[in-house]
């Protein structure tokens, strides 16, 4: 049994949002009217999250990426990571975080034997940082990244969201990072998704990224793809540690390939991000249903996934709730 869309993409890839809240308001994330938290008793528990994962295991899912909402700032978080590795089956965990917990939980994420994280991190600016995030937080981040390198954990993928006219004028030296540290910095097209006219405003094209990273650091050498590789087209500069990723998000649509399910915060299955199309998974689990008929409510949503989101405009739900 696999999950496997109308379009017959199989779908093994589950991004799973554990909380809502976060200690960051990023720009591009929560935008538009006052974000509505999500009730206590509305969030999926961790025992109802595991029983999610585990019967999407079952139908061929082999890779979990733990997000928020910020994950680091949920209780019992750790405990939480560590009982997903126990799914022997999983061939890639990880989790999405802003780092501003990073540095004071390295050792709890060893512990909870995760060796793969995604930090975002949209300027090296501390100043714009806080233009961007709203939080003075920025050297706490920077800590984190480097406490997480020091510690050995590999990859260290830092999520650069690309904004014209906000973090242009740092491209280089986030690419620059690569030649120092084994990072993979990736930039990714601003998505238009809550109500905000950042994304008419600021939006670019990763190939202009590109472009200029390679008419002003050098020759971008293509890395050989894995079968866990994401969306991202990966590069590196001549003999430097890291790489150097674009997401075209926007600009190339990677919805052919596309091999995800999410979960969010308060139990929806949502097939693709720019659709606002979810199954609420946690009304019948919370009833009391078996795990075959989670296996029938996980079929049905793969069943929803558009074949692309090319004729969509924006998403009204705020990324902070759907969990990027
Ligand atoms: N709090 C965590 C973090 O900051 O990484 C995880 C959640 S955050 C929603 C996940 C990722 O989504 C981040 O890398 C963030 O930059 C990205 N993101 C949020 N809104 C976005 C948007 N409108 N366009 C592109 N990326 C976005």
């Amino acid at each position: 049994m696999k999950l496997i869309d109308q379009w017959q993409r199989q779908l093994n890839y589950l991004r799973v949002s554990i909380t809502d809240r976060c200690n960051l308001r990023c720009i591009y994330c929560r935008t538009g009217p006052a974000f509505q938290k999500l009730n206590h008793t509305d969030i999926l528990s961790y025992e109802e999250i595991l029983r999610i994962i585990n019967a999407a295991i079952s139908l061929g899912i082999k890779k979990v990426r733990i997000t928020g909402g910020e994950p680091l700032v949920r209780k019992g978080v750790f405990s939480f990571l560590k009982e997903l590795s126990q799914f022997t089956e999983l061939e890639d965990i990880s989790f999405t975080s802003n780092g501003v917990l990073l540095e004071r939980h390295i050792h709890d994420i060893i512990d909870a034997r995760i060796h793969r994280i995604n930090i975002s991190l949209d300027t090296l600016n501390a100043k714009k940082y806080q233009t961007i995030t709203g939080i003075n937080k920025w050297h706490h981040v920077w800590n984190g990244l480097i406490a997480a390198y020091e510690k050995g954990i590999r990859p260290i993928k830092l999520n650069v969201v690309a904004m014209n006219g906000i973090n242009d004028d740092e491209w280089l030296a986030l690419a620059g990072l690569t030649r120092q540290y084994p990072f993979w910095v990736r930039f990714i097209e601003l998505m238009p998704v809550g109500h905000s006219d950042l994304y008419a405003k600021h939006w670019v094209s990763a190939n202009i990224i590109k472009k200029n990273i390679e008419t002003h650091l050098g020759q971008l050498i293509p890395v050989q793809r894995t079968s866990h590789d994401g969306p991202a087209d990966r590069f590196q500069l001549e003999g430097c540690p890291g790489e150097i990723g674009f997401i075209h998000a926007i600009s190339h649509h990677f919805c052919k390939t596309c091999n995800r399910m999410r979960l969010t915060a308060n139990g929806h299955l949502r097939a693709c991000l720019l659709s606002d199309q979810t199954i609420d998974i946690r009304t019948p689990i919370r009833k009391g249903c078996s795990d075959s008929e989670i296996h029938y409510w996980l079929k049905t949503a793969a069943r929803l996934k558009p074949m692309s989101h090319i004729n969509q405009k924006t998403v009204t739900d705020q990324m902070v709730g759907i969990g990027g």
